[in-house]
């Protein structure tokens, strides 16, 4: 997906930051993070449960909400800034423009309807359709993801379908409004490992089929390889490395994608939170200072502890936030 090509950017994120008020303190969840998005690309934001990608998936769609949250920064989709639009705004935007698949498929959908009139809801809310026509669109959307027997799944309630099978409705249901951005945030995790494999296979079909763009946020760099053009690392709310999903796994630089990259090559099973990098990701509303990844680096020195690193860039498009890039430094 990568190339030469002139890309039209389709979202900018610059110095977001998503704060919570908690009794224990301000937590910190997203603390100055930059990035963009192009039409037609895969960014994948990979990191640790609690690095903040989730909520930073959250804030571009105007779910985290004021207060105790407070949202700065700027999320410029098109030529306009989301960060503060008022909810009425977001909800033409939500759903429409930028959707999104959620990790728990069972729990988006409501139990007691069909997914036939809960992909219609969808559908109505958002599109200048009749019903027949909606219902006409859903079915293919149904159909062009490769549903089986696409006019009985409509008819059928959420109990009567496998999690597979309910997580492709929701990738359908994503798609039925043509969105500019789908927002898949961890679609496989809560999937069994075989069908983690084909819900994989249909993002991958997706990549090549759908003309919009695709988040794909997961904590397993593992899922990444085949799907994106991009990748950028979190760690403790801060982006700490970006860069080409080939070059990243090739040259790893950051120390903590490093211990990424080599526990996932020697994880033993699915579901332990990479156990090879020593010590525990810091709670939220305790960051260290500096590098907030220092107590775990084995190549932190002094200043580490004490100044937060700036984003070096090795090579275009290659970023990474750590003093070991700092000019002169020979470690
Ligand atoms: Fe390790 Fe220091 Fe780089 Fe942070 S800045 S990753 S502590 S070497």
């Amino acid at each position: 997906m990568t190339g030469a090509v002139e890309r039209e950017r389709i979202l900018t994120v610059r110095n977001l930051k998503t704060y919570f008020r908690t009794p224990e303190g301000v937590v910190r969840a997203v603390d100055d993070v930059s990035f963009h998005l192009d039409r037609g690309e895969v960014l994948a934001l990979v990191g640790e449960s609690g690095c903040g990608k989730s909520v930073t998936a959250h804030s571009i769609l105007g779910l985290v909400k004021a207060p105790p949250a407070k949202v700065d920064g700027e999320i410029v989709f098109g030529d306009r800034n989301l960060v503060g639009l008022p909810e009425k705004e977001y909800r033409h935007i939500r759903g429409k423009q930028i959707s999104m698949i959620f990790q728990e498929p069972m729990s988006a959908f409501d139990p007691l309807y069909t997914v036939g009139r809960q992909l219609m809801e969808v559908a109505k809310a958002h599109m200048p359709w009749g019903d027949g026509e909606a219902k006409e669109r859903i079915i293919d959307t149904l159909k062009s993801i490769h549903i089986p027997e696409p006019d009985k799944r409509y008819d059928e309630y959420p109990h009567e379908m496998s999690g597979g099978m309910l997580q492709r409705i929701m990738i359908a249901m994503a798609l039925i409004t043509s969105p500019d951005i789908i927002i898949a945030d961890e679609p496989t995790t809560a999937l069994d490992v075989t069908i983690q494999a084909q819900v994989l296979n249909l993002m991958q079909d997706l990549q090549s089929q759908y003309r919009g763009s695709i988040i794909f946020i997961t904590h397993d760099l593992g899922t990444v390889a085949e799907i994106a053009d991009r990748v950028h690392v979190m760690y403790a709310g801060k982006i700490v490395e970006k860069a080409p999903v080939a070059e990243l796994f090739a040259s790893p630089i950051h120390p903590y994608t490093s211990g990424l990259l080599t526990s996932r090559v020697r994880r033993e099973y699915k579901g332990q939170d990479l156990p090879y990098i020593e010590g525990y990701v810091p709670r939220a509303y305790e960051f260290p200072e500096g590098c907030r990844f220092h107590p775990r680096c084995p190549k932190a020195v002094a200043k580490c502890s004490e100044v937060q690193p700036p984003e070096f860039e090795p090579a275009p498009g290659h970023t990474v936030a750590c003093w070991l890039l700092e000019e002169g430094d020979d470690r």
